[in-house]
């Protein structure tokens, strides 16, 4: 499909080089069997992670470790390439580079980063992100997880929910009550009192695990604290750098969507005229395109606010917000362009329109983003 508004015109050679490597590899080795794993509710991620690693994209706004150092738009484009394959496929690379990575650079000791990152770089060791909970999604200071001090040690209690990668981690980013506020704790899932048992029976997002953590008089070493942060700052952090992935993750999805529409639009006749010559068809294409290239603008606008280093949470927000309405919109547009095929796993785009349905909830629910957003206009909290 044409790049009607030439928007990646704006790409260096270095972003454009980016975007034609990931493209490859989510062309070679991902679209053809994503369906499958989406059926079969797998996801590949020991066979992955290394190709990933080799491919530069994990922890790939980080500097240092072995992560590729590249700037902010760089790596919005490529969550926007691995997104086009799956939101599973992104979800993995956000959770392991922005939600367990980050964290660990931003805010660890130097014998934490150099035991995982350049691992966990490299695709060779798994990180997760435990935040939410069965009881506190979208209040997390209201967690209950706990963490006690026994002398030099800590003793971790308590559960996670609905936690990307859990089951397949090595290392697990754990953010917990402490008596002095909310801590975050670098957790090897061999240790003695973690479980991490599958999330089933999911219809959104199937090629990606999902888990809970369960936390049974954990005990820890001091070193496992992050010592840099304490206060849900320390989380929140973490997804801001998340969140403006997937302001970028879903423009891939949308556009993904939309080719598969405009393709099936030109082939499938109808009343002896392919379905594309029909003005509610063409209405239906335009004002999908002109959502996806809407929410381009949005991303790129933040990827370059990123790399002047002003991004702010509410922009963010914003974005998160904008970005991910707009996807979920054009893929049920899709799926209505497509008739009956639109339900097939045939086609990528009941599969993206499910994942959509995730990536709405996660990383801040859309009424949650709204209220940031309000808050932002009025100055009122409406939170609670
Ligand atoms: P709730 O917070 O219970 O919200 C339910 C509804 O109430 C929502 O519509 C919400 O917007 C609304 N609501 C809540 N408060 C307000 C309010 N003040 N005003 C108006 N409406 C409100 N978490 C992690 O920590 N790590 C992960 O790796 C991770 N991966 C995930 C993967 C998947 C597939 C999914 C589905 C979730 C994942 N999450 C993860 C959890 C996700 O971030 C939470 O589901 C999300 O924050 C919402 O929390 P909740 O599900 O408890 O919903």
């Amino acid at each position: 499909m044409d790049d009607l508004l030439r928007l990646d015109d704006r790409l260096t050679a270095d972003q454009r080089l980016i975007r034609d490597t990931v493209k490859s590899f989510v062309s070679d080795r991902v679209l053809p069997h994503v369906g499958d794993w989406f059926e079969e509710a797998t996801f590949p991620a020991r066979e992955l992670a290394p190709v990933l690693g080799s491919l530069g994209v994990l922890g790939m706004h980080l500097e240092g470790y072995g992560c590729a150092g590249t700037d902010a738009v760089s790596y919005g484009v490529a969550c926007r390439e691995l997104e086009a394959g799956d939101s599973g496929l992104r979800s993995f690379v956000s959770v392991q580079g922005s939600l367990a990575m980050f964290p660990i650079w931003r805010y660890g000791s130097d014998e934490q980063k150099q035991e995982w990152l350049p691992r966990m770089a490299a695709g060779e060791a798994i990180g997760c992100f435990g935040l939410t909970e069965p009881d506190h999604g979208s209040d997390p200071a209201n967690m209950r997880t706990y963490a006690k001090k026994d002398g030099s040690d800590w003793i971790l209690n308590g559960a996670k929910m609905w936690i990307t990668n859990g089951s397949i981690a090595d290392v697990a980013v754990v953010w917990a009550q402490t008596d002095e506020g909310i801590r975050g704790f670098v957790v090897p899932t061999s240790t003695p009192g973690f479980s991490a048992p599958e999330i089933h029976k999911k219809l959104s997002l199937r090629a990606s695990v999902t888990s809970s953590l369960y936390f049974d008089d954990l005990r820890l070493p001091a070193s496992a604290a992050l010592p840099g942060v304490t206060g849900l700052k320390g989380p929140l952090s973490c997804l801001s750098e998340a969140r403006y992935g997937i302001v970028w993750g879903v423009v891939g999805a949308a556009r993904a969507c939309l080719e598969a529409a405009v393709d099936y639009a030109k082939t499938r006749v109808q009343f002896d005229k392919p379905i594309g010559a029909f003005q509610l068809t063409q209405e239906k294409l335009a004002w999908m395109y002109v959502g996806a290239a809407q929410a381009q603008l949005t991303a790129l606008h933040l990827g370059e606010l990123k790399d002047a280093g002003h991004l702010e949470p509410r922009q963010i927000s914003f974005g998160k917000l904008a970005n991910v309405r707009a996807a979920l919109d054009i893929a049920r547009q899709a799926r209505s362009i497509l008739g009956g095929n639109g339900i097939t796993l045939e086609y990528p785009v009941i599969r993206h329109m499910n994942n959509l349905e995730s990536v709405l909830t996660y990383e801040g629910t859309q009424e949650i983003h709204t209220l940031v957003l309000g808050e932002a206009l009025t100055g009122l909290a409406a939170y609670r």
